[in-house]
């Protein structure tokens, strides 16, 4: 099945290759417009990004909006991850918000929910995993993107996320459990 992936970031095209191998993903064409994420849940930005892909693409399309959650911030920031440093931020000004804001050993969640929309049937579909973690004494890792050098999984403990292969990230990352409940919901079509 051919499925356009409406993102334009790059590590996240990376992961979805290796998570969802057996599918013919497609990006999207360069420089066609981001939508304003203005909705107020995870799902609700996946599924505004999915549409607006789809309807660039014309067929099957999916889209994944993620974060990070701080619990002693009241799941700060969220659906604001990307933007928690500013409008304008990178990956690093981000991390930094995150060691700056938060103690070693603080608990945190990533969440991802990947929306799928099928422009030809109407169909919508969206899904939601998550990956619980603590915050690192110290960013650690060149691996993966983002907040990882300072996410230690519960699931992985005493490594970062950027310390781990690229496989074991998608074992136990949100990324990956929302990814295998699309592939799941994809095959009982
Ligand atoms: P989005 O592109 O609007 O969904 O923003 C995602 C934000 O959450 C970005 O700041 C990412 O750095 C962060 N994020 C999402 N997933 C991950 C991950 O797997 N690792 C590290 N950071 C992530």
């Amino acid at each position: 099945m051919r499925l356009t992936v409406a993102t334009h970031n790059a590590h996240k095209l990376v992961e979805f290759a290796r998570l969802l191998p057996e599918y013919e993903l497609v990006a999207l064409p360069q420089g066609s417009e981001a939508p304003a994420e203005d909705g107020d849940s995870f799902a609700a930005n996946a599924l505004i990004k999915a549409r607006a892909g789809a309807a660039v693409s014309g067929g099957p399309t999916v889209a994944d909006d993620s974060g990070i959650c701080v619990e002693s911030l009241g799941g700060a920031p969220g659906i604001l991850s990307a933007r928690w440093a500013g409008e304008e931020c990178d990956d690093a000004a981000n991390l930094q918000m995150l060691i700056d804001q938060t103690q070693p050993g603080e608990r945190l969640e990533y969440i991802c929910a990947i929306a799928f929309c099928d422009p030809q049937s109407g169909t919508e579909e969206i899904v939601e995993a998550s990956c619980l973690g603590r915050r690192a004494a110290e960013p650690r890792g060149e691996r993966g993107f983002g907040y990882d050098p300072a996410f230690e999984p519960l699931d992985a403990p005493g490594r970062t996320m950027a310390e781990l292969e690229g496989d074991e990230k998608d074992r136990i990352s949100h990324r990956g459990g929302a990814a295998r409940a699309l592939d799941a919901w994809l095959r009982a079509q």
